[in-house]
C-alpha cells in the first residue's frame, strides 16, 4: 500500500508542478512583455489567437500539437515545455527527499518564486520586486512553522544580511576596481531574499555553488550578457536540498 500512496503523491506533485510551470510561463511572459498578468486569457505568442482549455493542458496539450499552433501553425519554443518539466520534477524531488512537510511545501513555493524571476531575468536582465517582495514575504509566513520561531528569526536575518551584504561589498569593490558593472541590484536583492531562508551557513555553501552553476551557465548560453538570476535560482535549490547535510559533514571534519 504504501508505493501505491508514494507513487500517488508523485504523481499529484509531478501535476501540480507542470500547472504552476505552465502558469509562471505565461506570467513571465507577460512581465516581458508588460502586459497585466491578472486580466486577458491567455493567446499565442505569435498570431494572438485566444487559446481554449484544451490548448493549455501542461506538457500534453505541446506534444499533442507536436510543438505547434493550432491556429497559425508556428513553431512553440519548447521552452515552455522545458520549465514545465522543470517545475514538475523539482516538486517531485522536493516530496521525495523531504516528504509531506512545512520545508517541502516551504522549497515548492520558493522554487516557483525563483522560477518565474528566473524566466524574465533572462529576457530583460532585471530581477522586478515583486519576487524579492513575495520571496520575503513567503519566508516571514513560514516563521511560526519551523520549530523555534527565534532561531528561525535570527538565523533568516543573519544569512540574509549576511550574504547580501558580503555581496554588495564585492559587487562594490569589484566595480570599483574594473570599472564595469559586476553584479545587478537585482541579484543582491535575490542574495538577501534567499539567505533569509538558507540562514547564513548554508547562504554561504549557496555562494559557493551559485558561482560554480553561473560559470557553466556561461559556458553552454550563447548570450554575451549572461543574467545571473537562473544561476542563483538553481543554486538555492540544491543548497535547500543538500545545504543542511553538507554543512554538517563540513563541520563533523573539525
Ligand atoms: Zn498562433
Amino acid at each position: 500500500m504504501e508505493v501505491f500512496y508514494n507513487v500517488y503523491i508523485y504523481a499529484l506533485g509531478g501535476i501540480l508542478g507542470a500547472v504552476f510551470g505552465s502558469f509562471l510561463n505565461c506570467m513571465a511572459w507577460r512581465i516581458v512583455h508588460s502586459e497585466n498578468v491578472m486580466k486577458g486569457r491567455s493567446h499565442c505568442a505569435v498570431c494572438g489567437h485566444q487559446l481554449a482549455t484544451s490548448d493549455l493542458i501542461p506538457i500534453v496539450s505541446y506534444l499533442a500539437l507536436r510543438g505547434k499552433c493550432r491556429y497559425c501553425g508556428e513553431k512553440i519554443s519548447p521552452r515552455y515545455v522545458v520549465v514545465e518539466i522543470m517545475l514538475a520534477l523539482a516538486f517531485i524531488l522536493a516530496l521525495w527527499q523531504l516528504g509531506i512537510t512545512v520545508e517541502a511545501l516551504e522549497l515548492c513555493v520558493l522554487s516557483c518564486i525563483l522560477l518565474a524571476l528566473s524566466l524574465v531575468d533572462l529576457e530583460i536582465y532585471q530581477i522586478p520586486n515583486r519576487f524579492i517582495i513575495a520571496g520575503i514575504v513567503w519566508w516571514a509566513v513560514l516563521i511560526p512553522f519551523r520549530g523555534s520561531v527565534t532561531y528561525s528569526l535570527l538565523s533568516g536575518l543573519v544569512g540574509g544580511v549576511a550574504i547580501g551584504g558580503v555581496m554588495l561589498l564585492l559587487t562594490f569593490v569589484f566595480d570599483k576596481i574594473t570599472g564595469k558593472e559586476g553584479l545587478g541590484g537585482g541579484d543582491i536583492k535575490l542574495f538577501f531574499m534567499t539567505g533569509l531562508f538558507l540562514g547564513p551557513l548554508t547562504g554561504l555553501l549557496n555562494l559557493i555553488i551559485a558561482c560554480i552553476v553561473g560559470i557553466g551557465f556561461s559556458l553552454f548560453m550563447k548570450k554575451k550578457k549572461i543574467p545571473f538570476g537562473p544561476a542563483i535560482s538553481m543554486a538555492v535549490y540544491i543548497s535547500m536540498l543538500a545545504g543542511p547535510g553538507v554543512v554538517e559533514w563540513y563541520l563533523s571534519l573539525f
